[in-house]
């Protein structure tokens, strides 16, 4: 079975001394140790909040580069993220997509590397309002999920997090059905297309307007391994978030 993930995307938000602060809440806890917990930090604050966190606790970049050096001004490489005692990375995310232009090949190819350099890897996929209004949902996250699934074999450092653009940071969150509907078209999509075993294994995350109030009826669908929230990470209801299948 699925090990039940949640991860906490802080954007860019945070100080040290904020940063303090969210740390105290998560040794606090307590945290369901029956979930994996992984934090997506900020990548000047990557080194501190690995030194200051318990080890339980996992820190993710927020986003990498394709190769593991060079002139490419302003980038940071898995390799890089792994020096400094992190092994996560999340790719892929809508405001990488929309805000920064990343292709879904750039972002096959980022996933592909970060592999290859031993991280583990959140790759996010979702589709725009105007998407869903027209119905094809399925057709931009199935074609998301293949730009990565041509760059690599390996999926067990994988998860998905299927995060719908026009639910994030909107209060809109995708209504428990909506959201199962879409992982359970994913994971049949993924048996079809890459094989039943990753299909039956691969955790698919839920991403957007997460909170302590909805995370409970979300986290008993069957195909909802896991969310990966943004806001309320920040806050200690994501202690509540890290505990929905409590
Ligand atoms: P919100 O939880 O703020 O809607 O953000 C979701 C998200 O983008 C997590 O990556």
């Amino acid at each position: 079975s699925r090990k039940f993930i949640v991860g906490g995307n802080w954007k860019m938000n945070g100080s040290k001394s904020q940063i303090g602060e969210i740390i105290e809440f998560l040794k606090k806890g307590p945290l369901n140790a029956e979930t994996e917990v992984v934090v997506g930090v900020p990548a000047i604050y990557l080194e501190h909040a690995r030194s200051n966190l318990p080890e339980t606790i996992k820190v993710a970049a927020q986003n990498c580069y394709k190769v593991p050096k060079g002139a490419f001004t302003g980038e940071i490489s898995p390799a890089m993220i792994a020096d400094v005692g992190c092994d996560w990375v999340i790719l892929g995310h809508s405001e990488r997509r929309h805000v920064f232009g990343e292709s879904d090949e750039l972002i096959g190819d980022k996933v592909k590397h970060a592999l290859e350099s031993g991280l583990n890897v959140i790759a996010c996929i979702g589709e725009k309002l105007e998407e869903r209004e027209a119905g094809k949902t399925e057709e931009v996250v199935y074609r998301q999920t293949k730009a990565v699934a041509d760059k690599i074999n390996d999926w067990s450092k994988v998860v998905l997090a299927y995060e719908p653009v026009w639910a994030i940071g909107t209060g809109k969150t995708a209504t428990p059905a909506q959201a199962q509907e879409v992982h359970q078209s994913l994971r049949k999509w993924i048996a079809e297309n890459i094989s039943a075993d990753v299909a039956a294994k691969v955790r698919i995350q839920y991403g957007g307007s997460v909170t302590a109030s909805n995370c409970k009826e979300l986290a008993s669908q069957g195909d909802i391994d896991g969310f990966l929230v943004g806001g309320a990470s920040l806050k200690p209801e994501f202690v509540n978030i890290v505990n929905a299948k409590c």
